[in-house]
């Protein structure tokens, strides 16, 4: 199957500006050298703290700006040397979901005519009761009622403006929908509601799906790869059973470890890291980690790990793996890695 995203060795260095004269004094290296793809159907969740690059990432995928180096291929074509005109009619196959539903809603538009824009924009449909009946198909499809597109956007609850969102992205008949932190503002019942709304559009209409969160909690019922991101690049990459049952890098292994696990009675540690991420305009040199990483050693300050495979669709970018693996101390299975390859196999 070819993959509808695929994304090789993705850059964006954003410009310092400096000095009596605002000339560049340096590069903010967001994200520094990036890769990979999605199939129909699939979600792949791109995780790490705030400023890791993440979201620079969903926005260089959707060409919000042009990239500093590096290729966006979407549904076999290249994107991201395309001009404005050339990748207009291309927009519509990739749409966003952003975090704040309360921002992305434009207040003086009633739900009907927010859902009718991309309808009519990307000539889906042109006659008033082609794009009337199309727009309580969406109503329908993110289980609001269809009497409510005749409400303003201020009239609904966060969740529900979230739902317009989705139907807004919806209209326009995505093949990739990118979620950008898109239930990371929401209340905690409301976040499981609109993630289950999501798996089950995601099943009925084939979408592909870039999941960015920074929480490793929510993505871990609802996707099928993870990609961890630290500092401008992916430390790991794996399908979402191996990814939390044997993270095979430290930092992964440092954020599921504060995901609780809901065994009774069990006692797991925390690993709590040291200091800061720090600055993406003068990352450390070596593995970016080193500097936080409980396991760093003198190889690590100074030469840079390359993400190479550690298991079956499964990589990691951590010298450790290059040790014999009864010193390798990411081989050694824990209470809560063992808990959740259980649960996750028994799913
Ligand atoms: Fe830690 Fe070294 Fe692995 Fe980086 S390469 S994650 S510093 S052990």
């Amino acid at each position: 199957m070819n993959p509808i995203l695929q994304v090789s060795d993705l850059k964006k260095h954003f410009p310092v500006k400096g000095g009596l004269f605002g000339t560049t004094v340096g590069q903010v290296y967001a994200v520094d050298g990036v890769s990979f793809e999605i199939n129909r159907g699939e979600t792949l969740s791109l995780v790490g703290e705030s400023g890791c690059g993440k979201s620079t990432v969903g926005k260089a995928v959707l060409r919000l700006f042009p990239l500093t180096a590096g290729q966006v291929v979407l549904d076999g074509k290249r994107i991201d040397d395309m001009s404005a005109g050339e990748l207009r009619p291309l927009r519509r196959k990739i749409q966003v979901v952003f975090q704040d539903p309360f921002s992305s809603l434009n207040p003086r538009m009633k739900v009907r005519d927010i859902l009718a824009e991309p309808i009519t924009n990307f000539g889906i449909a042109t006659a008033k009761d082609d794009i009337d009946r199309r727009v309580g198909e969406l109503m329908d499809k993110v289980r609001l009622p269809r009497d409510a597109v005749n409400r303003w956007p201020h009239e609904f609850s966060g969740g529900q403006r979230q739902r317009i969102c989705i139907a807004r992205a919806l209209a326009a008949d995505p093949d990739v929908i990118v979620c950008d932190e898109a239930v990371s503002a929401l209340d905690v019942s409301v976040k499981a509601q609109i993630v289950n709304l999501l798996q089950d559009l995601q099943a009925e209409l084939g979408l592909a799906m870039l999941f960015i969160s920074h929480d490793l909690a929510i993505v871990e019922h609802m996707t099928h790869r993870v990609a961890v991101m630290y500092l401008g690049k992916i430390v790991e990459v794996a399908d979402k059973r191996d990814l939390f049952g044997a993270p095979r890098h430290p930092y992964t292994e440092a954020l599921l470890s504060a995901v609780p696990v809901m065994e009774p009675g069990a006692q797991f540690q925390r690993i709590i890291l040291k200091g800061d991420v720090p600055s993406p305009i003068r990352p450390p040199p070596g593995c970016r980690f080193h500097t936080r990483c409980p396991y760093a050693f003198e190889r690590c300050r100074k030469e840079e790990p390359k993400l190479v495979a550690t298991g079956s669709n499964h990589l990691a970018a951590c010298h450790l793996h290059d040790l014999p693996e009864a010193e390798n101390p990411l081989l050694k299975t824990t209470g809560a890695t063992a808990f959740r390859a259980a649960q996750l196999g028994a799913a």
